[in-house]
């Protein structure tokens, strides 16, 4: 196992910690690219890291619904992200819900070599329910963004994805297509009972 130790940074302290979460379709990847973006116009090293299993645009970039786009690595797991970190100043992790609950242990460790680390993801299932690490990191960010975007029924602030179109088998991750944006009044949840996350 790669420990903190191998990190190498000039600075000193705990990172921060910035959460953009919210529904499918409410720009958190397009936020997520204007703070790597901000943070390499101030001269930080920075690196963009997407799980392998959202390969839905493209590999080896961030990409938003319209088309904007960032480089990054794709891994296929949390760990995986501690050898990239190495020094860097910001890490950008996007679609965090891909990563679980073991990424909230990931970017402690980050934040305690002295590193930025900006999550985006969704914080809601398609049951509705907490979606695992977004709320756990919610709770510990120096940052906490909550994106919203209309509720496609009725106007008001969406907070959730309904998905629209039957799940087959077992591949959740759909596209854009699957899924509309909801507010609480308007969201249909799939039925129940929605996974168990661990943790
Ligand atoms: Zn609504």
């Amino acid at each position: 196992m790669i420990t903190s130790t191998t990190l190498h940074h000039e600075h000193a302290g705990r990172g921060k910690l910035t959460v953009i979460r919210g529904c499918m379709f409410a720009g958190k990847t397009a936020m997520l690219i204007e703070r790597l973006r901000a943070a390499e116009a101030a001269g930080r090293r920075v690196v963009a890291v997407k799980h392998a299993l959202d390969a839905r645009y493209a590999s080896d970039c961030l990409a938003t619904h319209d088309s904007r786009r960032f480089p990054a690595r794709a891994v296929d797991a949390p760990e995986a992200l501690v050898p990239l970190a190495d020094g860097v100043d910001v890490v950008g992790v996007d679609e965090a819900q891909f990563f679980g609950v073991g990424l909230v242990e990931v970017v402690e460790r980050l934040r305690r070599c002295g590193c930025d680390v900006v999550v985006a993801g969704i914080d809601h299932d398609a049951w509705g329910q907490d979606f695992p690490p977004l709320p756990l990191l919610a709770r510990v960010a120096d940052e906490d963004v909550v994106r919203t975007v209309p509720c496609t029924r009725c106007g008001r602030p969406a907070r959730f994805s309904e998905r629209v179109t039957p799940v087959v088998g077992e591949d959740l991750v759909g596209g854009p297509g699957d899924y509309r944006p909801r507010c609480a009044a308007c969201f249909q949840p799939l039925p129940a009972p929605g996974p168990t996350y661990e943790g």
